[in-house]
């Protein structure tokens, strides 16, 4: 088998991965949704679908540079991945997880907080900001120029950083986990976590929930570090009065198209 072939197979091997996880969490989630908060999602058909449809694109362009990085990590040896877990201090797992976390945070955060200019919001940014309100499925809704710009974090930073390889499976898990959860429409994490000490620092769906409504603020992904040292943390947003607003919205929007349909 040729380099070429092999890198093809590993590319699309990683991209079925990423869509297959996507599909799973996003389901589970929003299958969660509907059990608990039945309603929820009524009316959101169409804008599921184009989450979903846009998620999956995503999931290619995750997958890409994924495969090349595996691809080189077991034929190679690229990557600074180990898999001999006494290679490093064992204090050093949790670090390097926290490492990736704050690295991959730091980048989103001014990525997106330069996608949110006007014209690369127009170019790019407004397709995940379509989605009014999201859904669990929105989780990889990006327009691909956006799509790029998260896909290349992880297999840049698996050069840069050591990491034991079931560490690096943890980052991703978070990183599904909170891609999910931060959208869905409700907050997953108990009351005396979010409005505590540690809800300062973290970000969950509370708080991003606040981005999609208000737009100029709470860019961060996993921390409310650079939000609150750059001074765009706007606090936590409220799913109840998001939800009523919906609702009446949707109302109001049902009841125009009936109006236009009479008239
Ligand atoms: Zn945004
Ligand atoms: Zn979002």
């Amino acid at each position: 088998m040729t380099a070429l072939v092999a890198i093809l197979l590993s590319a699309a091997a990683m991209t079925v991965i990423v869509g297959v996880r996507y599909l799973l969490t996003s389901g589970a989630f929003a299958l969660a949704t509907r059990a608990t908060r039945p309603g929820l999602y009524v009316g959101l058909d169409k804008q599921i679908g184009r989450e979903i449809r846009w998620s999956l694109a995503s999931a290619a362009i995750y997958g890409v540079p994924a495969g090349i990085v595996a691809w080189g990590w077991r034929q190679h040896g690229w990557t600074r991945i180990y898999e001999d877990v006494g290679a490093y201090p064992l204090w050093y797992l949790p670090v390097s997880v926290f490492l990736y976390l704050f690295a991959h945070d730091t980048w989103f955060y001014w990525t997106h907080r330069w996608m949110h200019r006007p014209k690369p919001f127009r170019m790019a940014h407004a397709v995940h900001h379509a989605s009014r309100p999201p859904t669990a499925w929105a989780a990889m809704a990006f327009h691909p120029i956006e799509a790029l710009t998260g896909a290349v974090v992880i297999p840049l930073l698996v050069f840069a950083i050591p990491i034991h390889v079931a560490a690096l499976g943890l980052v991703l898990g978070v990183m599904t986990l909170m891609g999910v959860t931060n959208h869905m429409g409700w907050e997953v994490f108990p009351r005396f976590m979010v409005e505590g000490p540690l809800g300062r620092w973290l970000i969950t769906a509370s708080h991003h929930q606040r981005h999609h409504e208000r737009y100029g603020c709470n860019y961060g992904l996993y921390f409310r570090f650079w939000d609150r040292l750059c001074g765009t943390d706007d606090g936590l947003g409220n799913f109840d009065a998001a939800a009523r607003r919906a609702r009446a919205a949707g109302a109001l929007g049902r009841g125009l198209a009936g109006r236009d349909a009479q008239g």
